[in-house]
């Protein structure tokens, strides 16, 4: 229940009803006994630096989970960023100190690769594709370069895009091979949709069907998409004998790095 005394973690984005922190923190929480709950923030764009500057002096709050379309907005207006969030310039947790700066990180690569350990997939030497070069697919290209992945390659409709995300990783991660697009699935023992293709049933593939022919049957499939929970995308790669990560592992797999850094779960390592 909540009380005077509670101690708040919020969510930021709009919409916001369709997100799944609030049940997952909550639960935590309880679990726990902790006196901490999360809440939901739908805000409007033009009021959003309100907001920010309405939390610098909120002091029962503890800081919040930034999601879609703030992730880009909060990093450029918050007071610190990590290394890696000053590099692809978003966030998607925010940490408030005693002093009330806002300081942030981006954790959607280590949710992604945490839940790819659970399907037995390690970076290091591997050669992976990444579809979509946004705020999402930024950050698990990141994470990929970060564990040592050998070979990347990135594809996105929007080249400008897909181009500058390929400029600042072939600088923060000169060992890795980039490539821009590709002809073949057939080398990639990952490959990934961090686009919003497939989401809400519109049964959309990010790939042309004949790409796709070529997914090898050992590959790890993965969509950051989580309604449905199992895409189109993965419907085919489970048929072809993939193993496949679906988009709410990811967001499951994340939650202790968001509460571990906003300091209201254990640290992780
Ligand atoms: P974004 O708009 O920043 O990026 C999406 C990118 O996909 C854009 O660059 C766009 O040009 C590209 N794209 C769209 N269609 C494409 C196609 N057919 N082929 C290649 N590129 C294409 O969005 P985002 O913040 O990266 O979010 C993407 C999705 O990830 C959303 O659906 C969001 O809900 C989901 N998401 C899931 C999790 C999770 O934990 N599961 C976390 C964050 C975001």
């Amino acid at each position: 229940m909540l009380k005077g005394s509670t101690q708040l973690v919020a969510i930021v984005g709009t919409p916001i009803a369709q997100v799944k922190s609030p049940e997952n923190f909550n639960a935590w929480f309880e679990r726990e006994q902790q006196d901490l709950a999360m809440i939901a923030m739908d805000v409007r764009a033009p009021d959003l630096g309100h907001c920010i500057a309405l939390m610098r002096g909120w002091n029962n709050l503890r800081g919040c989970v930034v999601t879609v379309p703030y992730k880009q907005a909060f990093a450029a207006q918050i007071d610190g960023l990590s290394a890696r969030s000053a590099a692809l310039r978003a966030v998607n947790v925010v940490r408030r100190e005693p002093d009330g700066r806002l300081v942030g990180d981006m954790v959607d690569g280590f949710g992604f690769l945490n839940a790819a350990r659970q399907h037995r997939f390690r970076a290091a030497g591997r050669q992976a594709l990444v579809v979509g070069a946004g705020g999402v697919g930024g950050a698990i290209a990141h994470a990929l370069c970060e564990a040592g992945i050998a070979r990347l390659a990135l594809m996105d409709t929007d080249a400008a895009r897909q181009d500058s995300l390929a400029a600042l990783l072939a600088q923060a991660f000169p060992a890795v091979e980039l490539l821009r697009g590709c002809a073949s699935l057939a080398d990639f023992d990952l490959v990934v949709n961090a686009t919003p293709v497939g989401m809400g049933g519109t049964g959309e593939l990010p790939l042309p069907r004949e790409l796709l022919d070529s997914l090898r049957s050992d590959a790890l499939a993965a969509d950051v998409v989580t309604s449905p929970p199992v895409t189109p995308f993965l419907e085919l790669a489970r048929a072809r004998g993939c193993r496949i990560q679906t988009g709410a592992e990811m967001a499951r797999a994340q939650l202790e790095f968001l509460g571990g850094f906003i300091g209201v779960m254990p640290p992780v390592d």
